[in-house]
């Protein structure tokens, strides 16, 4: 398995200066009062894996994970996240397992989008995505439950819930492909 082991954000939405997050094997939990940041860490965790959709992040557009400034501080033209992944077992997809640790960064310039870089050479956003897809860690997988998500689950019609189970136990693509077969 793949363990994230640091978390470091620069000019990444609130995180103006340069922050670094250890984490430790075992539960790791985020604490503090509302607005520091808290959600904006777990933003950064998706968004360094690949996350399109600024909507996912909060934000109307990718720019927006910018640091867009305060009164007191002007705003910035670059945010980077990058990821430190624990890879002493060796289950990296085969163009990244040499390593036993791997750095994943991504990097936005304002106005002209992401690079991404695994331990310093340049790779696709494919790469990335996929490196966690076959994670099962994903920034769309059904192992990142969002603010808001759980009353979403509680308030659900019995069908959506069902779908949303389904979609985790991963048979969704089950029923639609009995649904093909029903229908022809
Ligand atoms: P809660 O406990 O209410 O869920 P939280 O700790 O999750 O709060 P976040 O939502 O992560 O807080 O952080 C919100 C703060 O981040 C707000 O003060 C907001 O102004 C700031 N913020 C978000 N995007 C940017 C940006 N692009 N530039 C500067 N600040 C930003
Ligand atoms: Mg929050």
């Amino acid at each position: 398995m793949l363990h994230f082991s640091r978390l470091r954000l620069v000019g990444f939405k609130s995180f103006v200066e340069p922050a670094e997050l250890i984490i430790d094997p075992g539960l790791t939990g985020v604490v503090g009062p509302n607005g520091c940041g808290k959600s904006n860490v777990v933003e950064a965790l998706r968004w360094v894996m690949g996350e399109t959709s600024a909507r996912q992040l909060r934000g109307t557009d990718m720019d927006d994970v910018i640091f867009g400034g305060t009164t007191t501080r002007p705003p910035r033209n670059v945010a980077e996240v990058t990821i430190s992944l624990d890879n002493r077992e060796h289950t990296a997809p085969p163009q990244f397992d040499a390593a036993e640790e791997l750095d994943i960064t991504r990097r936005i310039t304002r106005g002209e989008g992401s690079a991404y870089k695994v331990n310093g050479k340049e790779v696709r956003a494919r790469d990335v995505q996929l490196l966690f897809a076959d994670a099962a860690t994903g920034a769309r997988s059904t192992a990142m439950v969002s603010q808001g998500r759980v009353g979403a689950l509680i308030n659900a019609k019995p069908a959506q819930r069902r779908a949303l189970l389904e979609e985790a136990a991963g048979i969704g693509g089950l029923h639609t492909r009995r649904h093909e077969a029903e229908t022809r």
